[in-house]
């Protein structure tokens, strides 16, 4: 595979503020003034370039971001959102319409499930859900009126991964939009470079990674993004999920260490996962050469930011979850909280929170247990401290 390095990419970028600050001046303006009537005529005719007429089309801070994430992404162009699911919701009303239809995987984040399964039958746009581990399946499941095929590179919660290269053939054998959400594995895994047509970050997580901001990116062709800005049928124009400039720069601003980061979020989840398993815990991480495609995402991975923080431990019923996780935050191991990408280890039961909008049966079928704990495991110095105290636990409770 090409090589690429997403942080040199990030890292080549020099922006100056007004002053010859070291970071970019914030914008702080809804609204830009013109010299000429004409000019402003022509940019809403959308010859927009080097012209800004209203934030919620763009301004100069999430241009910047916007920038550096298309940067990391390898892709032409990139647009921030106001959330994960601000970018998720766009891309999907923009590339499909009324009677068309999705193949996506069935084991994604809730709210993206809820969205496809439940919101847009009323647009009349349909979803297939796939088990996207099976190609033969995924392939079966496309019909004439199919126009994206969704799926996260590493499924939340259950760390699948997803055979992008061998998708993206598929997709482009039945022309398909691939859109993937990469926000499990920042800077690891390069969905374009493996054929994606659309990268999709909620940079709510490791980008951002100070649980401070909820934020969101499309990564993708030129054509693409300004199609979103479209005043005229833009989706994200229309429907306005907007960063707001200041978030842009702070996120633009921790976007700067993601390396680093991910780094130690990888190195202490595989010691973790390791120890684990050693332990004769039910553990699943894709750094374990155990976990069913270990080869596909070494294959797949670009540098040394290993293979994420993310681990799903299965303690079998959510009573022993429950006890093990409150027992794990009293001990200051971490917060029982949803989301991921933090400095803390963040713990939550995923059937009853970010997966709870998936039917009980359905649930079951993929493999999702009551009693799995996903893990977003923090930046901890002393991994093995941290290891030993959480030992503890799971021996209280019975875990262990
Ligand atoms: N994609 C994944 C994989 C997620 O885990 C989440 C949120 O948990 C989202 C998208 C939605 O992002 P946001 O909460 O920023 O809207």
């Amino acid at each position: 595979m090409e090589k690429f390095d997403a942080a040199n990419n990030i890292q080549d970028l020099q922006y100056f503020g007004e002053f010859g600050g070291v970071n970019p001046s914030i914008s702080d303006s809804s609204t830009y003034t013109f010299l000429s009537a004409k000019t402003m005529g022509d940019t809403f005719e959308g010859n927009t370039e080097g012209c800004y007429l209203y934030s919620r089309h763009s301004s100069p801070s999430n241009l910047y971001l916007s920038e550096a994430l298309a940067k990391m992404e390898g892709t032409e162009n990139a647009n921030v959102t106001s959330s994960g699911m601000g970018a998720i919701t766009s891309v999907l009303l923009q590339l499909c319409k009324s009677g068309d239809h999705i193949v996506s995987s069935r084991t994604i984040y809730g709210g993206t499930y809820a969205f496809m399964k439940n919101f847009l039958p009323g647009f009349k746009i349909e979803t297939s859900f796939v088990d996207i581990t099976d190609l033969e399946k995924v392939e079966n499941a496309i019909t004439e009126h199919t126009k994206v095929l969704y799926c996260e590179t590493v499924s939340n919660p259950l760390l699948e991964i997803a055979d992008l290269a061998a998708l993206s053939k598929i997709a482009k054998k039945h022309n398909l939009q691939l859109v993937v959400d990469n926000t499990f594995s920042p800077l690891s895994i390069s969905p374009k470079l493996l054929g994606a047509d659309v990268t999709i970050h909620s940079l709510t997580k490791f980008i951002n990674g100070s649980s401070d901001a909820i934020g969101g990116v499309i990564c993708g062709t030129t054509d693409l993004i300004n199609g979103l800005k479209d005043v005229n049928s833009g989706a994200c124009m229309l429907l306005g999920p907007t960063m707001d400039s200041l978030r842009a720069a702070s996120i633009l601003k921790n976007l700067r260490t993601l390396h680093l980061r991910m780094k130690k979020h990888s190195e202490n989840a595989l010691y973790l996962a390791e120890h684990w398993e050693k332990d004769g815990l039910k553990v699943k991480y894709p750094g374990l050469k155990n976990h069913p495609q270990h080869a596909l995402f070494t294959n797949m991975m670009q540098g040394e930011y290993g293979y994420g923080g993310l681990i799903a431990l299965d303690v079998k019923t959510v009573e022993k979850a429950n006890e093990l996780m409150e027992m794990m935050q009293h001990e200051n191991l971490g917060y029982l909280a949803v989301s991921l990408g933090f400095y803390k280890t963040l713990f939550s039961a995923s059937g009853t929170s970010t997966s709870s909008e998936i039917p009980e049966a359905e649930q079951k079928e993929m493999g999702l247990s009551p009693g799995l704990i996903r893990f977003s495991i923090g930046l901890d110095h002393d991994i093995e401290r941290t290891y030993e105290k959480m030992k503890a636990c799971m021996q209280k409770t019975g875990i262990l």
